[in-house]
C-alpha cells in the first residue's frame, strides 16, 4: 500500500515536472544547467526568460475582459514556488468574433460614432498566425465597413503578399472602429473605449505575431513612450505574443523611401513564423 502510494506520488511528480518544463519552454527558457544550490537552481531557470512583460495601457474601459495572469503569481503547477516575477501571459478566451461584435452593437461609447457611416470590425482568418493592427478607418473603410480597403489598404495587401501570405490568411483590425474626423488619430479616451474589443479578439485568436503599424497602434498595444522610428524592426512583447512595430502604410505612401525598412521588418516576421512552424512540426 505504502509503495503504491510512493509510486503514485512519483508519477505525479514526474508529470508535474514535465508540465513545468513545458511551461518554462513556452516562456522562452532554452535550457537548464544543473546547479549545486537550490537558490542557484532557481537563478538558472529564470536566467533565459524574456524580460518582464509590458503592462498594456489600460484606460479603465468597462469592456476590457482579457484575463491577466498576475505578474509574480505562482503557476499552479509550479514545483519550486516563487521563481520571481513571471512574464504576463494572455489567457485563452473562448469568445467568438460574433459575441464581441454583438457587444460592440450600435456603439455610441465615444464621440466618434457621430461621424461614422459604418463601424469597421476586425476581419480575416480567426485562426490566423499573423495579425495587422492599424489606427482607425479612413473614408473608404467607413463607406465599405471593412478595414484597410483604401490606398493604404492596397499597399498593406501587397505587403502581406510580399511575405507569401494572402490577405484572407491574416487578421486585420484597428484600435478604433469608427472614422475620426479628418482622419486625425483617435484621442486616448476614444481609444480606451474601443481598444478592449480588439484585445478580446486577440485573446480569442492568440496570433503568434502582431504587426502594429504606426504610433497609434504601437502605443495602444505596448506600454511604451518610445516612437515608432525607435522601436520599428525590433520584436516586442504583448503578454507572450510577439509584436513587430513598423511604419503605417499611409506613411509609406507619403514617404516611399521608408518601404525598404518596412520590408526589413516584415522579413523578420516571416522568418519568425517559419522558425516557429518548423519547431512545432518537430515536436
Ligand atoms: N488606416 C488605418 O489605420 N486603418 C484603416 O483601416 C485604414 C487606414
Amino acid at each position: 500500500m505504502a509503495s503504491e502510494l510512493h509510486a503514485h506520488e512519483l508519477l505525479q511528480l514526474i508529470q508535474e515536472t514535465k508540465k513545468h518544463l513545458k511551461y518554462l519552454q513556452e516562456l522562452g527558457v532554452e535550457g537548464i544547467r544543473p546547479s549545486p544550490s537550490p537558490k542557484k537552481q532557481q537563478d538558472n531557470y529564470v536566467e533565459k526568460m524574456p524580460g518582464p512583460a509590458r503592462e498594456v495601457a489600460s484606460f479603465g474601459a468597462t469592456a476590457a475582459r482579457p484575463e491577466k495572469v498576475k505578474p509574480g503569481a505562482k503557476s499552479p503547477d509550479s514545483l519550486f514556488g516563487d521563481l520571481g516575477p513571471q512574464p504576463e501571459r494572455l489567457a485563452q478566451s473562448n469568445e467568438t468574433f460574433e459575441d464581441i461584435r454583438l457587444e460592440v452593437g450600435d456603439c455610441t461609447r465615444c464621440p466618434l460614432h457621430q461621424g461614422r457611416t459604418h463601424i469597421v470590425h476586425t476581419e480575416g482568418n480567426r485562426k490566423a498566425r499573423l495579425m495587422f493592427v492599424g489606427e482607425a478607418p479612413g473614408a473608404d473603410e467607413d463607406i465599405q465597413a471593412r478595414p484597410f480597403v483604401g490606398r493604404a489598404g492596397q499597399l498593406l495587401t501587397k505587403i502581406i503578399e510580399a511575405i507569401g501570405l494572402k490577405r484572407e490568411e491574416v487578421l486585420i483590425g484597428n484600435v478604433n472602429r469608427c472614422r475620426p474626423p479628418a482622419n486625425r488619430p483617435p484621442t486616448l479616451e476614444e481609444a480606451s473605449m474601443c481598444k478592449p474589443f480588439l484585445l478580446r479578439e486577440i485573446a480569442a485568436v492568440q496570433p503568434e505575431v502582431i504587426v502594429v503599424m504606426g504610433n497609434t497602434a504601437m502605443k495602444n498595444l505596448l506600454d511604451t513612450r518610445e516612437g515608432i522610428t525607435k522601436l520599428r524592426g525590433q520584436f516586442q512583447d504583448y503578454k507572450g505574443i510577439k509584436v513587430m512595430p513598423t511604419f503605417h502604410p499611409a506613411y509609406l505612401l507619403r514617404d516611399p523611401s521608408k518601404k525598404r525598412e518596412t520590408w526589413e521588418d516584415l522579413k523578420k516576421v516571416r522568418e519568425y513564423l517559419d522558425t516557429s512552424a518548423n519547431s512545432r512540426s518537430g515536436d
